[in-house]
């Protein structure tokens, strides 16, 4: 007979989902209410405040889509694109290629600017495009590009639109709440992110803010949104503060209260204090790790403290560390993706799974894999290493 599953508990260093704070867990199994009920009503308020805060935006517009990273991608891009609209895309990973599949499924013409799978986005390759391509209504690109661990001047490439006159879109999945990321300041009119990265929330929800600039963009469309779904002129009705909250989909309840409890413990904290919790377990993870005789994939200014990717010799069976990882040590870490595949691992320290404890047993439990891998690496001198950064040496 088929019988309750029960999952190992694991430790997840990998490219997401990341360790769920256990006091989110809690926050899922609270008895679920009616998605129209007053009580109900009132958090999802302060889920919207909540996110203006992590998403430090006064926009109005600022909602978790129901629905993974993906549909908020989807939703930012079938919103504001329509067919024959100009976009230009900075791809140095997986997910700027995936922004031009949502631009083109919209009928949107995708201008790409490309750079080197590890690098960050090239802010005058990007200029010129813009100048070359004076039609262009959005510049879109990824603020954390999860596939290899690059950071792009999120601040800078939003400056650069603004001064073609071009809506500014940014992918957050992995950035919010790991790094800093101002909405407002810098000028963004569109960004999406998920919940299962540096919120360390359960996977399913997709915070989104959108400007009045990009409002009125959506609001002077021509065309309909080609999904009813992920129509926001329809989602508005039931998240719209002047909105009577009439039903446009069931709300998945138990979700958003996860995300409200996420969203309450990084404030708790301090966005600035979350930023530097994630700065500093890199640095002494990264300590280690160069002990262990591996290097990264990015060159240090643009790493992402949140998403290591390390590069291992040839010679290292990637499958055969993973799995003794996880059978052994109970560690999940991501293997490479795409370019990368077979070449590079993904090392989370995202949200909760940011530790100084994930540091030192990951770097334990690397140095004693690799060792059965032929490697001399020397792994009490990788936790020695990672352990000066913590004692300030
Ligand atoms: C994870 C991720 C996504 C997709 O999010 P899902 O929740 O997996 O749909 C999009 N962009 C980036 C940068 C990501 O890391």
């Amino acid at each position: 007979m088929t019988t309750s599953f029960h999952p190992p508990e694991r430790c997840l260093m990998g490219p997401g989902p990341s360790d769920v704070n256990p006091r989110i867990l809690e926050a899922l199994s609270r008895p679920t209410i009616g998605h129209l009920d007053p009580a109900f009503i009132a958090m999802m308020d302060e889920v919207k405040s909540l996110l203006q805060y992590a998403f430090q935006t006064r926009n109005e517009l600022t909602i978790p889509v129901s629905a993974p990273g993906s549909a908020g991608m989807e939703t930012v891009f079938v919103n504001l694109l329509e067919p024959g609209d100009k976009v230009v895309i900075c791809a140095n990973g997986v997910f700027g290629g995936r922004m031009k599949e949502n631009a083109e499924r919209c009928g949107a013409v995708a201008v790409m600017v490309e750079d080197e799978w590890g690098a960050t986005v090239d802010l005058d390759k990007v200029e010129q495009t813009l100048t070359e391509n004076p039609d262009a209504k959005a510049l879109a690109f990824v603020h954390a590009e999860t596939s290899t661990g690059a950071r792009s001047d999120a601040e800078s490439l939003a400056a650069l639109a603004a001064k073609f006159g071009c809506l500014v879109i940014v992918d957050a999945v992995t950035s919010l709440g790991g790094i800093e990321l101002k909405v407002d300041d810098w000028g963004i009119d569109a960004i999406y992110s998920g919940t299962q990265k540096c919120l360390s929330c359960v996977p399913g929800l997709s915070p989104v803010s959108f400007s009045e600039r990009a409002v009125e963009a959506i609001k002077a469309r021509k065309s309909k949104v080609q999904s009813w779904f992920l129509d926001l002129n329809l989602v508005m009705g039931y998240w719209g503060a002047e909105a009577k909250r009439s039903y446009h989909h069931t709300a998945p309840v138990n979700s958003l209260y996860a995300l409200h409890e996420s969203l309450v413990i990084l404030k708790e904290e301090g966005l600035e204090d979350a930023w530097a919790r994630h700065a500093l377990n890199h640095q002494a993870f990264a300590a280690g790790i160069e002990k262990l005789g591996l290097s990264f994939v990015v060159a240090e200014e643009y790493r992402l403290p949140q998403l290591n990717a390390v590069g291992f010799p040839d010679g290292v069976s990637d499958a055969a560390v993973r799995a003794a990882l996880l059978e052994e040590f109970n560690l999940e870490i991501g293997a490479g993706l795409g370019a990368l595949a077979g070449k590079v691992w993904r090392i989370g320290l995202m949200g909760y799974a940011s530790n100084q404890t994930n540091v030192l047993n990951c770097l334990t439990a690397l140095g004693a894999v690799l060792a059965d891998q032929g490697m001399d690496c020397d792994a009490a001198a990788a936790v020695a290493a990672a352990r000066a950064v913590y004692a300030g040496n």
